[in-house]
């Protein structure tokens, strides 16, 4: 596998490609990207291509080269998990036997398969083309641990106390000592509150009184996974009893809604369940939704509404959640599972939500998930053979291509929240 040469901070590059994928909509044929400092200055076509390609620095990418795929939900840590639960499993029975398989463990043995796992599944990402991750977290060191793999995007530390107040004010803590790290480099730092039925109406109000003095704090929940969420948290009934204590009574959706946790650029991460009514609520708030395929076909899950969401207008980031309850870490395949699943969807849209809408939700800057001038120069060059424009987006989101050259991830000043 040939190596690229780096897109150094201080030099310019230029990099020639059969294609290049500039953005959902722009895919063109024998261009140039001139890259400096980290970032792509512009994107050449035409007689300027041809000039640029003949310069001393050129690297000639014989493929397709693309914006670095975008992950926006993981829990790269439960990859310790991984094929130790049935396919299939009721939500409810999932969590209860991965707490047991939890406590099976002593700490100090849970905290070493979890960092094991977080640096094989980075391996596993950074190799399938993906160079942005939201990743869900328990562990504190794990922000660290996820910056020292090269994946950018947000470490969000999981909080949780399952109803119970003594757990409330611990849970607490941790997200104000997370929101201390200093974040010059790698990751952002993120607070994802797991999910409302698992978060005291408390601890959302604490995190929510958290956000509210940080705007540009990126927030993920698991929303709307199953419909015994529901039954639970508005009625008290169903399978979620024997896990719990007191029903709020209220919808998930009202609760986060309360707290100003429903805001923009929230991840609402799977939402399957979700009302007509909710949509439209999720749209006005600038939220966004993430689908996590491959997750969706290892739960055995009705359909799920992407149409609905599209037509609402809520951005629909895709991930792969945990290899817990998922068979891989690989953008590629969850991109060919959404394609399978939906055959209306455009090439476009698919790309779209595997690279900007991702970039978007894990707070970079506009240009997050492309190759416009501007954006950080994380490219990919995967193994095509297109004859034509329209054919390259269709490869890529169904075929799983294979990536050429390892991706490069490089670290621009970033804006930060
Ligand atoms: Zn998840």
């Amino acid at each position: 596998m040939p190596s690229p040469a780096s897109p150094e901070r201080s030099t310019a590059q230029s990099l020639h490609a059969r294609w290049i994928v500039v953005d959902p909509d722009v895919v063109l044929q024998d261009a140039v990207l001139e890259l400096r400092a980290g970032r792509v200055v512009r994107v050449l076509r035409g007689t300027a291509a041809r000039r640029a390609r003949g310069a001393a620095r050129a690297l000639h990418v014989d493929g397709v080269v693309t914006a670095g795929l975008v992950n926006a939900h993981a829990h790269l840590e439960l990859g310790w998990a991984a094929r130790a639960l049935r396919p299939g499993l009721s939500m409810a029975r999932w969590i209860e036997q991965l707490l047991a398989l939890r406590r099976a463990q002593r700490p100090e043995q849970l905290a070493r398969l979890q960092s094991d796992a977080l640096r094989a599944g980075a391996r596993a990402l950074l190799e399938s083309g993906c160079t942005q991750v939201g990743d869900i977290q328990v562990d504190p060191g794990s922000h660290a641990a996820l910056a020292a793999t090269g994946l950018q995007g947000v470490a969000f530390l999981e909080l949780l106390d399952a109803g119970r107040t003594e757990r409330t004010a611990e849970a607490l803590r941790s997200a104000r000592a997370r929101l201390r790290l200093a974040t010059r480099a790698g990751p952002r730092v993120g607070l994802s509150p797991h999910a409302p039925y698992t978060t005291s109406p408390e601890l959302l109000r604490g995190i929510g009184a958290l956000a509210r003095r940080r705007p540009r704090l990126p927030l993920a929940v698991h929303w709307a996974e199953f419909a015994a969420e529901n039954a639970w948290l508005e009625h008290g009934r169903g399978p979620l009893k024997r896990l719990l204590t007191a029903s709020p009574r209220c919808s998930g959706l009202d609760l986060l809604e309360a707290v100003g946790l429903l805001r923009t650029g929230t991840l609402l991460v799977h939402a399957n369940e979700a009302r007509a009514a909710e949509r439209e609520r999720v749209a006005a708030s600038g939220a966004c939704v993430v689908h996590c395929p491959g997750a969706h076909r290892w739960f055995r899950r009705a359909p799920f509404d992407l149409r609905a969401w599209l037509r609402a207008g809520v951005p629909v980031a895709l991930g792969t959640d945990s290899l817990a309850g998922n068979e891989g870490l690989d953008m590629r395949r969850e991109l060919a599972l959404l394609r399978a699943s939906h055959p209306w969807l455009a090439p476009a849209q698919a790309w779209r939500s595997a690279t900007v809408e991702g970039a978007r939700a894990l707070g970079g800057d506009e240009l997050g998930g492309t190759l416009r001038p501007g954006a950080v120069a994380a490219w990919v060059g995967f193994r095509v053979a297109a004859q034509r424009a329209s054919e390259v987006l269709e490869v890529l989101t169904t075929g799983c291509p294979d990536l050429l050259d390892p991706p490069r991830v490089s670290r621009p000043r970033a804006a930060r929240g």
